[in-house]
């Protein structure tokens, strides 16, 4: 579990979700029975595609959302528990990583023992908050918290350096609020009021499971509140964090501690664990700033009171039931409309897959990742690749400057297919049966000290940020690189049985997706080592923006729910690489049939199928309560947008299913980027 704000520059294809229901693996693949043909596709193509199914997978109690990819997801968990498992049986000849996993998740499995140490595993944590003397002592504190996982006040890391990317350097980030994004402190609409008062009432039932009679835990919940929105103040939203700009400011250390004087910053640098350096991404400014005065406006007392709040709440889920309840209670009930808790074990194979994702990933890849697989999907990559770069040269749009320093950048991109070359080292973790949360707390610090050990080093492309039973996929802009772990490599993204229309349409697009976002508003301003540097020229910049301006429109008159649109300028950049991606897939199908229509399969034409490819990997469903936080904080569209905006934009879909100019499903203003 790592609480740390992560900086946000990999590009996810969606925001992955939480784990899953408990039912047996589902066949995922297409199937022609899944089409309403009540509905013609020319109205509602995602209606068309995906009506029957969202009608028929109604949301789990457990769940938010629900869609094909969780199925996958699903699919996965089922595997995972079965090698965790086997690792947890113990036995003689267990090896070490074999003790590690099972070792892990058994004592997480063993609700028992975790119910009868009560809060006993966070005792030493609370002592040593109450013994802080001083404003100055603080520090250590934080520096204590930090490296079990526990984001108070800021974040602190490893990344690139934006305009060296080869070079791994310090960085300081914005952190420490409870509640998803700063604007869920300030928004002031009913619900978001309600929700405020709903988070100060979860806190303060927190403090009395700690054992703070009524009175005392209602006035600490309101110091955390107080503490949290003083923080928020400082804090960008993710909008404004999608800027590269907005989020680098390399400083010297000697800057940093001109910001904030008060705070003794070589001490927390030193304590921590990080190599010695002189400068240092520090994300935003003005949080630092605004964070020294937070700590000056509030007693020691006070920030004794937020640090316990956020020891309980970081480590809640290694706690017993009343507190996981609890926790659930806000972020799983109230925050994303999920009605159960998820089942201990599908809990526990996503703590495991968290804090020792690569050993497990070991064994899942032996079981699970053929080489046909990677190689069909290398050849896609190629093949991708070719229609991004044909579409590149026969831009409309684009000066022959700027589309030779485009070539340039999609010739240097590099795939990473399956799992890592080399995998994650974690000799130095030590696993004790029985000690659920103190495994998680030794995870997250043997997990920390490895990020920080990159600092002043070269980048080293061979480290991945998530293991290979992920199911999803990214663009780096930073290593100009997109990753395809073997999770996603399944179908119905990629199915070794179907035809390359299907395949196209679901993987193939996916692909495109990725390789667009190194085009897209944020990508494009990284160059082909993954600089931020303008290769641009001021005019084709000006056709760039238009373009992109177009979208930004399109979608931001798409409702998420009630009355609630999606935010234009958050989303652009998904929104883009959607549209690219599934252009640009369309391209290297047609030019796999070399001038050959394939024959129809099952009455459907190779390019109805396609699109029907692409609409059966977003059929879902979500909560309303979850529809309303995703538009504040996540950069996709709801997958409605992600079938009806693209393929209103094409003129392939419209010929596909011979629709009229004046369908729905063709839009009269269509936006076109690549
Ligand atoms: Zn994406």
């Amino acid at each position: 579990m790592r609480n740390f704000l992560k900086l946000l520059i990999v590009f996810m294809l969606f925001v992955p979700a939480l784990l899953s229901q408990d039912k047996p693996p589902a066949d995922v693949r297409f199937s022609v029975n899944m089409l309403d043909k009540s509905i013609d596709p020319c109205n509602d193509f995602y209606a068309y595609a995906c009506s029957k199914w969202t009608a028929q997978n109604p949301i789990p109690a457990d769940r938010s959302s629900w869609g094909r990819f969780n199925e996958l997801q699903q699919r996965g968990e089922y595997i995972v528990r079965d090698i965790l498992e086997k690792a947890a049986a113990d036995r003689p000849g267990r090896s070490a990583s074999e003790q590690k996993i099972g070792d892990y998740y058994a004592s997480c499995m063993d609700e028992a023992a975790v119910e009868k140490a009560g809060i006993k595993p966070l005792e030493q944590d609370f002592h040593s908050i109450t013994a802080i003397k001083s404003k100055e002592e603080l520090t250590q504190e934080i520096v204590r918290l930090h490296r079990e996982g526990t984001g108070v006040l800021f974040g602190f890391d490893s990344g690139s350096d934006f305009k060296n990317a080869s070079q791994i350097i310090a960085q300081v980030d914005q952190g420490g609020m409870g509640m998803p994004d700063r604007d869920y402190y300030f928004k002031d609409d009913p619900k978001s009021v309600e929700l405020r008062k709903k988070y100060v009432a979860h806190v303060a039932r927190m403090f009395a499971l700690l054992g703070d009679d009524e009175a005392k835990a209602a006035a600490e919940a309101k110091v955390v509140m107080e503490i949290e929105t003083g923080l928020a103040k400082g804090a960008l939203d993710q909008t404004s964090r999608r800027d590269p700009q907005k989020i680098y400011h390399k400083l010297s250390n000697q800057e940093l501690a001109a910001l904030s004087p008060a705070f003794n910053w070589n001490t927390y640098f030193e304590s921590v664990g990080a190599p010695r350096f002189d400068s240092l991404n520090v994300v935003e400014p003005e949080f630092i700033k605004n964070m020294q005065e937070v700590i000056g406006a509030h007693s020691l007392d006070d920030w004794k009171t937020y640090l316990r709040w956020h020891t309980v709440h970081a480590n809640a889920p290694m706690l017993p039931a009343a507190f996981v309840n609890e926790n659930f209670d806000f972020f799983g009930k109230t925050m994303t409309g999920t009605k159960e808790l998820r089942p201990r074990w599908k809990r526990c194979v996503g703590y495991t897959n968290g804090d020792l994702g690569e050993l497990v990933g070991q064994l899942y890849v032996q079981q699970t990742f053929g080489a046909e697989g990677k190689e069909r999907t290398l050849a896609m990559v190629g093949a991708l690749e070719k229609a991004l770069g044909e579409d590149i040269k026969s831009s409309p749009w684009m000066g022959a400057d700027t589309k030779t320093q485009a070539l340039v950048k999609l010739q240097a991109i590099t795939n990473r297919i399956g799992y890592p070359d080399r995998w994650r080292d974690y000799s130095t973790l030590q696993i004790v049966r029985g000690d659920a949360l103190g495994n998680s707390q030794r995870a997250n610090q043997n997990d920390l000290q490895r990020r920080l050990n990159k600092i002043g080093k070269p980048l080293d492309k061979r480290d991945w940020d998530y293991p290979p039973m992920t199911v999803n996929a990214n663009y780096d802009p930073n290593q100009n690189n997109i990753t395809f772990p073997a999770g996603i490599l399944q179908p119905p993204f990629y199915d070794n049985r179907a035809d390359d229309a299907m395949n196209f349409g679901g993987i193939g697009a996916v692909i495109g997706h990725e390789l667009t976002h190194g085009f897209d508003d944020e990508g494009s301003q990284f160059d082909a080592d993954g600089n931020l540097r303008d290769w641009w020229t001021a005019s084709d910049k000006k056709q760039f923006e238009e373009r992109t301006g177009c979208i930004r429109d399109q979608y931001a008159k798409f409702v998420a729910v009630d009355d609630l649109k999606l935010n234009g300028k958050l989303t652009l950049g998904e929104n883009t690489a959607d549209n690219g991606g599934l252009h640009i897939a369309y391209m290297a199908l047609l030019n796999t049939f070399a001038g050959k229509e394939p024959a129809p399969v099952e009455g459907l034409s190779a390019e109805q199928r396609f699109f029907l490819g692409w609409a059966n990997v977003w059929c879902q469903n979500r909560t309303d309560a979850l529809a309303r936080m995703l538009v504040t904080v996540d950069p996709h569209s709801p997958g409605t947008n992600r079938v009806n905006g693209t393929v209103s934009n094409m003129p392939e879909f419209r010929e596909a299913y011979h629709c009229a100019a004046t369908a729905p499903m063709v839009n009269q203003n269509a936006c076109r980027v690549w």
